[in-house]
């Protein structure tokens, strides 16, 4: 059976003090064996804490992914971060697609698939974003939309591409808000996804994707989601920011 996956993205939040000392108090919880896990963890800290972050966790099981990475190799691009300097600190994955820098960013599935092509070429493992609107979701639109996604960005990749890809099917309508899609709501569609996959690069490879479920995800509802067949993890903002509640997700 595959490993489940919780990645914990903390956006915009935690300092240095903060990321350091939450990194630290997690890691001897677990190596104390307080708690009980047999997940896949990944962290995703703000860029100035990348590197620090990393050399804490190095030669542990966790790792460490970025938030985002710009598009282009290298240039006059004010305030941006490159893949290539990611790999230079010893960064291996990334987040790409998140909602919130589609809506703040402008972020299109043509600057995202370019966004996909960089990640590659600097071999950093891609957990790639999709999901739709509240609106989407009542004109019953959500599976063409999330169609639609997936295939101007990340079906455009050939097969060999594929591997260590994470899908994280996140409905906007549900993320920061409060609101959860329901297990089944969400199981739904994670099936649809891996339909999709199976359509496009066939079962074996399908199997293989990580469809992480995110949106709400929180310490009393995680085991609900995890237990269904086709969520394989989650993707956890909010609640990944106390460590006392990313602890609870980690052992649900
Ligand atoms: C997210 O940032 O991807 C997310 C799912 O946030 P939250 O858990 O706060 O809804």
């Amino acid at each position: 059976m595959k490993k489940k996956i919780v990645i914990a993205n903390w956006k915009m939040n935690h300092d240095f003090y903060e990321t350091t000392s939450f990194l630290r108090n997690l890691l001897k919880i677990l190596l104390d064996k307080k708690i009980n896990h047999k997940k896949k963890v990944i962290i995703a800290p703000s860029f100035p804490f990348l590197q620090i972050s990393n050399q804490i966790l190095q030669g542990t099981a966790f790792s460490i992914a970025a938030q985002n990475v710009h598009q282009m190799e290298n240039g006059s691009y004010t305030g941006e971060v490159s893949a290539s300097m990611l790999k230079s600190i010893g960064i291996q994955k990334v987040i790409l697609g998140h909602s919130e820098r589609k809506k703040y960013c402008y972020e299109t599935n043509d600057i995202l698939l370019k966004k996909i092509h960089i990640s590659f070429k600097y071999r950093l493992n891609i957990i790639f974003c999709v999901g739709e609107t509240f609106f989407e979701r009542e004109r019953k639109e959500q599976f063409t939309v999330v169609k639609n996604q997936l295939e101007e960005t990340v079906f455009q990749c050939s097969s060999e591409k594929m591997i260590d890809f994470i899908i994280a099917y996140e409905p906007i309508w549900a993320i920061g808000t409060g609101k959860t899609a329901t297990p089944e709501q969400a199981q739904k569609m994670h099936k649809y996804i891996r339909t999709l996959f199976i359509d496009k690069y066939g079962e074996k490879i399908s199997k293989k994707i990580s469809i992480l479920y995110g949106g709400s995800l929180n310490e009393i509802n995680a085991k609900n989601f995890f237990s269904k067949e086709d969520i394989d993890g989650g993707l956890v903002g909010n609640s990944s920011l106390q460590i006392e509640k990313f602890l609870k997700i980690l052992s649900s």
